[in-house]
């Protein structure tokens, strides 16, 4: 069976040991059981990556970039998947982020990208189309994401040229770290930038000139006016003016802020003013970027004030905000921009990074860690130039930072003395992202305590949003624009757009299914390594102990009871074993996932 559009029907496999190539064919069998984008990357990496592999063994770890049916059409609005083995936990992690890398591989003429191997030297591939080059990379290994990039495209001579890259905290191998493109626009969570270092891969240069393959484009065309339509319209117009920075307002309200390693769930209002949306646009905004075919525009670009970095670009988000700078107790942008722009030059991840610089500032707020520990930096809630110190060691492994850059629950094991109770972790151990979960507008409590990579934000509260938003990671349409996830356009107009390029009937129910299945084939990837329920379903002892001290929602604390009990109804439904959180012979057998069920069976799991 070809494909009639949406595929390019051919996988790149590359192998930096051997510096060698293979072209793999696209099975249509697979793509219409995972779609592309994550469920494709989940599949192979399910296939290639045997359990116990550690993830940071670079010659037989693999890091695997998929596109999805969407990718390259213009279609809003399209982001980049990734999928790998966690450094930081040790189970699946995905990451997405913006910009056009991903649409260039398959202007490519590729549907993925699967990287085997260990480069003996620092290397970059350059992918022109079918010619696939591994270049010396020495001359950039140490360097920023952004010098890095900047490099590459005079280095190539060609402005269209995409990169993705690591920056020095990748190198170093620590385990916070993300994967950069476009400068800021960053794919955690969980350690990508470590595997990459691993491999000594600096970076993926992407230059394509070939077309893609629609089956109705009129079609195509029709759909994608009319979700442009909705997005440039009134009922968009939060996201129009401010980005994503909007939910900082929301979030102040009451939907659960992060201000001081959530020792609070807003920011009082008498500090507040200099983190909001409001201030941004008036004083430091002065334009907003857009990824590949998205009129949305989320992401606003303001102007740093700091002595360090003064005078320089950042685009900033709400998860930024509420992880490095009021997270850090920092209450003004002006300042706090320096925090996101380093953590993006050094290739940090924004969320467990701020979780992990709060962590070590409320240790010392607590004389847990002293100065001496820090090595003589006076961590501070407001000194900004105490927290880029500090990131700096945690990049570059230096004293302290060798151990916070294991992320806060390694980190808190090492540093004892009741480190634990401050660590703001969840499922699988990993950093809860920028909300509180204190709060009863919203369960971000679910999202942090079952989700598929590990704690976050966007797993979904919900199993019909989790699912949902799994099937848009694969096709791959933004999370802020599909009302799966924090957006306003139904699944029904992606799913239709899917169907005009493809050529399929698929229904709405049926991508309510595929993503199902990919959220299982997730969990199974971790199941193998080991986690079991137990180690999913974890919120900081603060969460159900601690009321809120001040704010809308003062007083409110989680309760255990109630959250047991909703998890156990959860595990049923999913059709999962209610003790140990493993999916059923029969679950597995529905979802179509036979080589599970023989592998499960094998390793005596089932
Ligand atoms: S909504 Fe924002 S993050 Fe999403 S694709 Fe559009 S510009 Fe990028």
């Amino acid at each position: 069976m070809a494909f009639k559009g949406g595929y390019t029907g051919k996988i790149l496999e590359v192998d930096l040991t051997t510096e060698s190539t293979r072209r793999i064919d696209t099975d249509p069998e697979l793509a219409r059981k995972f779609l592309g984008g994550l469920g494709l990357g989940a599949y192979y990496l399910w296939r290639y990556m045997k359990p116990g592999i550690d993830p940071l063994d670079g010659e037989r770890n693999v890091f695997i970039f998929m596109t999805g049916p969407l990718s390259g059409t213009p279609v809003p609005a399209q982001k980049n998947a990734f999928v790998f083995k966690s450094p930081q936990h040790g189970g699946f992690s995905r990451g997405h982020q913006g910009g056009n890398w991903n649409q260039e591989l398959k202007y490519a003429g590729w549907d993925g990208l699967i990287i085997k191997g260990k480069a003996e030297k620092p290397t970059y591939l350059f992918i022109k189309d079918d010619e696939v080059e591994f270049r010396d990379a020495s001359n950039l290994w140490g360097r920023g994401t952004y010098a890095t990039a900047v490099k590459i495209t005079k280095e190539l001579k060609d402005p269209f040229v995409r990169v993705v890259c690591i920056g020095p905290a990748g190198e170093n191998l620590v385990k916070i770290t993300t994967i950069l493109t476009e400068f800021h626009r960053s794919g955690g969570r969980y350690g990508g930038g470590a595997v990459l270092g691993s491999k000594n891969l600096k970076a993926i240069a992407v230059r394509g000139t070939k077309g893609i393959k629609v089956s109705d484009l009129d079609k195509l065309m029709e759909v994608t006016d009319a979700i442009k339509a909705q997005l440039t319209g009134p009922g968009n117009a939060f996201y129009q003016t401010y980005g994503i920075l909007y939910w900082n307002d929301w979030a102040n309200a009451g939907f659960g802020f992060n201000y001081r390693n959530f020792q609070e769930a807003w920011v009082p209002p008498e500090k507040y003013y200099k983190v909001s949306p409001e201030f941004y646009k008036r004083e430091l905004m002065f334009r907003k970027y857009a990824c590949f075919a998205c009129p949305q525009h989320c992401k606003p670009f303001g102007v740093i004030h700091t002595e360090k970095f003064r005078g320089m670009a950042m685009a900033i988000e709400y998860e930024g905000t509420a992880n490095l700078i009021t997270g850090c107790g920092i209450t003004d942008f002006r300042e706090g921009l320096a925090a996101t722009h380093l953590a993006d030059d050094l290739g940090l991840d924004y969320i467990s990074c701020g979780k992990v610089v709060s962590f070590a500032k409320e240790l010392y707020q607590r004389g847990i860690l002293t100065k001496e520990d820090l090595g003589g930096i006076e961590l501070e809630w407001e000194n900004v130039d105490a927290q880029l110190e500090l990131m700096e060691k945690i990049a570059y492994r230096e004293g302290i930072g060798d151990i916070l850059a294991e992320g806060c629950k390694k980190a808190a094991e090492r540093i004892g003395k009741g480190a634990e109770k401050y660590a703001m972790i969840g499922a699988l151990g990993g950093e809860l992202s920028g909300s509180d979960p204190r709060t009863p507008e919203w369960d971000w409590w679910v999202d942090y305590m079952t989700g598929d990579r590990g704690s976050c934000h966007n797993a979904g509260e919900t199993i019909e949003t989790q699912n949902m938003r799994r099937f848009m990671d694969s096709a791959i349409v933004c999370f802020f624009v599909t009302s799966a996830g924090y957006g306003i356009i139904d699944p029904s107009y992606h799913v239709a757009a899917i169907n005009a390029v493809t050529g399929w009937n698929l229904t709405v129910e049926e991508a309510n299914k595929i993503g199902e299945r990919i959220w299982n084939l997730e969990i199974c990837f971790s199941i193998r390594e080991g986690f079991r329920r137990k180690d999913w379903n974890y919120l900081p002892p603060r969460m159900f102990e601690v009321p809120l001290p001040s704010g809308p929602h003062k007083g409110f604390k989680l309760d255990a009871d109630k959250a047991k009990k909703w998890l156990d109804e959860y595990y049923k439904e999913r059709g999962w074993d209610v003790e140990t959180g493993i999916p059923t012979e029969e679950k597995l057998r529905e979802l179509g996932l036979d080589e599970v069920i023989s592998e499960f069976k094998s390793l005596g799991i089932l």
